[in-house]
């Protein structure tokens, strides 16, 4: 990997995949555990476990029936059997389902000693006490045996997972209510540009809102960050220099804008200037392609190109991995799926394009824009359609790439 010291041609183009690949290698290298906190069921979604969970008790505890209808032994069926009793959810049978007998049982009641399998209510006939099977049980239908889900004392949750829905429903059954979570890292957002004013201002005509570090935010949040919203720098060295100063001192610093050619775009200029290392400054995909990732002062920085498409864009595709990572999960997926097209599509080879799309039924339109600053465009997508820099041309219903926004 090159290391430099200013903005040269030495600082290496890598590919999409290449350039993700080296985010993913640096801040594992880099990578220490976050400190710890300790949450409760409400507020564990979407934190990273810091801890292995392990179940308390074999899951189910005992055999269970997952249907209603009869518990019977599948060797008596077909055939007529007499009801021996009942057994409801939250109960135990205290008998044993004897030579031709059958318990009634619901949903999620243990099965009754004796019993081997349950038969559906809707593939019985009951006459009086008796219960008439007509087709053949086989042995274990419709139980959840003891353990199957899981065995006490295994790992039902790993460190390192960002907790969802569905994890914290698994929490609460093993009874963990005291959730050890990595605390959330620190991402200090920067806007630079001298055309930069606040959403609250009336811009002049020559002068744009920021709208970066807002969609940025939230894009950090749901990745399970905290974001900090810095004042915009002004395009001249003091003033960038002072803000990414002030950036460093959070977990990581993500800056959009002044990383083009231009006169004034200082940004990698300023972060030399300060030691930073640089790992990659351009990336062979559209939007984004004037990427800057590196570090500094033991910290690593993004230095996102600021047309609002490619601030987003980049944020997902190799930002968002970072911040993943270092907040102590251990992978970092970007579900890149396929979809047929609706329409025809074509791209001129070479870049890796994230083109704003609608995924509708399975189905994948592009959506017209009017290039990287278009966010209404952005706004009304509902994923990105993600075209392979080798391939030129895809007719309607081929399937192309797609990454859910
Ligand atoms: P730059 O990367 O600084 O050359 O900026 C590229 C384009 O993105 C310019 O047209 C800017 O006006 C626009 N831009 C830069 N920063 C922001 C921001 N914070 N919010 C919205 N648009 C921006
Ligand atoms: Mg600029």
């Amino acid at each position: 990997m090159f290391v430099v010291h200013a903005r040269m041609a030495s600082v290496p183009t890598l590919s999409f995949r290449d350039a993700r690949a080296c985010v993913i290698e640096q801040v594992a290298k880099a990578f220490r555990a976050p400190g710890v906190d300790v949450v409760g069921l409400d507020c564990a979604a979407s934190r990273v476990l810091a801890e292995d969970m392990r179940a308390d008790r074999d899951y189910p505890p005992v055999a269970r029936s997952v249907r209603d209808g009869f518990a019977v032994r599948a060797s008596e069926t077909p055939g007529l059997l007499r009801v021996a009793g009942e057994v409801r959810a939250g109960e135990v049978f205290g008998g044993v389902v004897g030579a031709g007998e059958a318990v009634e049982i619901m949903t999620g009641a243990p099965v009754p000693t004796g019993a081997d399998a349950v038969v559906m209510v809707e593939h019985v006939t009951r006459e009086g006490d008796l219960v008439r099977i007509d087709r053949e049980t086989k042995k274990g239908q419709f139980i959840n045996p003891q353990g199957s889900e899981a065995r006490k004392s295994d790992i039902v949750i790993a460190a390192g997972t960002r907790l969802d829905y569905s994890s914290v429903a698994l929490l609460a059954t093993i009874g963990a209510t005291r959730i050890p979570v990595f605390r959330k890292l620190h991402v200090a957002l920067l806007a630079t540009g001298d055309e930069i004013v606040e959403p609250n201002e009336q811009p002049a005509d020559y002068q744009i809102r920021n709208s970066n570090v807002y969609s940025l935010a939230a894009q950090v949040v749901r990745s399970g960050g905290e974001a900090s919203i810095l004042p915009v720098a002004k395009d001249d060295r003091e003033s960038t220099r002072i803000a990414i100063e002030r950036g460093l001192s959070a977990d990581l610093l993500l800056l959009s804008g002044g990383v083009s050619a231009g006169k004034y775009d200082l940004v990698e200029i300023v972060l030399a200037q300060l030691g930073a290392e640089f790992f990659f400054d351009r990336v062979l995909i559209q939007p984004g392609q004037p990427l800057v990732f590196g570090r500094a002062r033991e910290k690593f920085f993004f230095g996102l190109p600021g047309n609002p498409a490619s601030t987003m864009v980049t944020f997902e595709l190799f930002a968002r991995a970072a911040l993943e990572l270092l907040g102590g999960q251990k992978e970092s997926l970007l579900p890149i799926a396929a979809a047929p097209l609706t329409t025809g599509f074509r791209h001129k080879i070479g870049l890796t394009r994230f083109l704003p799309a609608s995924l509708v039924d399975g189905r994948l339109t592009p959506i017209p824009w009017q290039g990287s600053s278009d966010v209404s465009a952005l706004a009304r997508s509902n994923a990105f359609l993600v075209a392979d820099s080798d391939r030129e041309e895809w007719k309607a219903g081929e399937t192309i790439g797609v990454l859910l926004k």
